[in-house]
């Protein structure tokens, strides 16, 4: 579904009306009872049907009468629901062009009232298929909070509240300025995806900066788990940012030690194949850490002092909680989402 801001400026006072009786519906269904809209909306001589009419015409609401009549809101609706929210809120004015495409995320640029420009990113958790997650389902169905909603403003929620005690701590990530609903508010980066860079002039560096990277999230008590070449970018100055931490696991985590050999492993081998270079003993200066090299040059996941409390008291403090952490992990499991599931469009 493309997204077409120009909805925005047709859309009533009672299109958000509705829209939102939907949203409020789908906390307990996930088809909504096209009577219940009606009574939470309560708009005047049954105006909510001819309301419904117009937003399943700009396809932010999906009909659905295979048990009873009812509606549920596409991403589409939703994604207006929370830009709007945000433009009255006055984080920005204006959405420009999409800017990335993950198979988790839409990505787009946004202005500020002032002009500056910012990224929104609006998160598609639940485009899967419904045979690949029907375990999931299974086990997840007395839950009435479950949906796809839910679990989009879940990843926001883990995104925003990550990259805000990142920031924190000084890790290179972008400013976190605002979350609502499945959408994250951040500073736009300068510079491109390292997957796209095809020559930097100080290889050794930036390899030894990511690499730390790595080894300071440890310290930290986390573990990015999708820590690649299409989730760090490099700036003309070749300053590097590391983004997307729905995914990111405590380094209690019982696969920790997996999934830290693995982000590891991911940049020894995209530096070994874009710039063609070989790391033997190369990495035995990170960053002042203390951290033990293997005999391969990569850094042991053993020998580093980790503080596992950073998960539980900076995270909680920023709103972000341990049972949606729980309640997030049974869909996100690091390395399968991408791998194993199949994803609708
Ligand atoms: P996904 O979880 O879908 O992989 P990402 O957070 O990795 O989403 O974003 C997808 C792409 O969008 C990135 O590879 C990058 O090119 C772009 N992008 C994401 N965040 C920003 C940002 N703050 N500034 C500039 N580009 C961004
Ligand atoms: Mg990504």
């Amino acid at each position: 579904m493309k997204f077409d801001v120009d909805v925005l400026r047709y859309l009533s006072k009672d299109d958000f009306r509705v829209l939102t009786a939907v949203e409020m519906g789908m906390r307990n269904h996930e088809i909504v009872p096209t009577e219940l809209i009606d009574r939470i909306a309560s708009l005047k001589h049954g105006g909510t049907y001819k309301v419904m009419k117009n937003l399943l015409k700009h396809k932010l609401l999906h009909h659905d009468a295979s048990k009873y009549d009812g509606f549920r809101l596409t991403y589409l609706g939703y994604d207006f629901l929370a830009i709007k929210t945000m433009v009255n809120r006055g984080v920005f004015m204006a959405v420009g062009r999409q800017i990335g495409v993950g198979k988790e995320s839409d990505i787009f640029e946004v202005a500020t009232e002032d002009g500056r420009v910012l990224a929104i990113k609006l998160h598609r958790l639940g485009r899967v298929s419904f045979r690949a997650v029907k375990s999931k389902r299974d086990y997840l169905k007395h839950r009435s909070s479950f949906n796809w909603l839910y679990l989009s403003r879940l990843a926001a929620l883990k995104e925003f509240s990550f990259m805000k005690a990142l920031e924190e701590h000084g890790f290179p990530v972008p400013n976190a300025v605002d979350c609502n609903r499945h959408c994250v508010v951040m500073s736009l980066v300068q510079g491109y995806p390292l997957v796209q860079v095809k020559q930097l002039s100080n290889v050794e560096m930036v390899f030894e900066t990511i690499i730390g990277l790595v080894v300071r999230l440890a310290e930290h008590g986390l573990i990015h788990c999708d820590f690649n070449e299409f989730n760090i970018m490099i700036d003309d100055d070749e300053k590097v940012t590391m983004i997307d931490f729905p995914q990111m696991v405590s380094v209690s985590h019982r696969n920790a030690q997996m999934y830290f050999d693995r982000d590891v492993e991911c940049i020894f081998k995209f530096f070994r194949k874009r710039f063609n270079i070989l790391f033997e003993g190369s990495t035995d200066d990170i960053d002042g850490s203390e951290v033990n090299i293997d005999e391969n040059g990569r850094p042991c996941f053993t020998s580093i002092a980790k503080n596992v409390g950073f998960l539980d008291k900076e995270l909680a403090a920023s709103g972000f909680t341990r049972k949606e952490d729980e309640d997030i992990k049974k869909w996100v499991t690091p390395g399968i989402i991408l791998q194993n599931w199949f994803w609708f469009s």
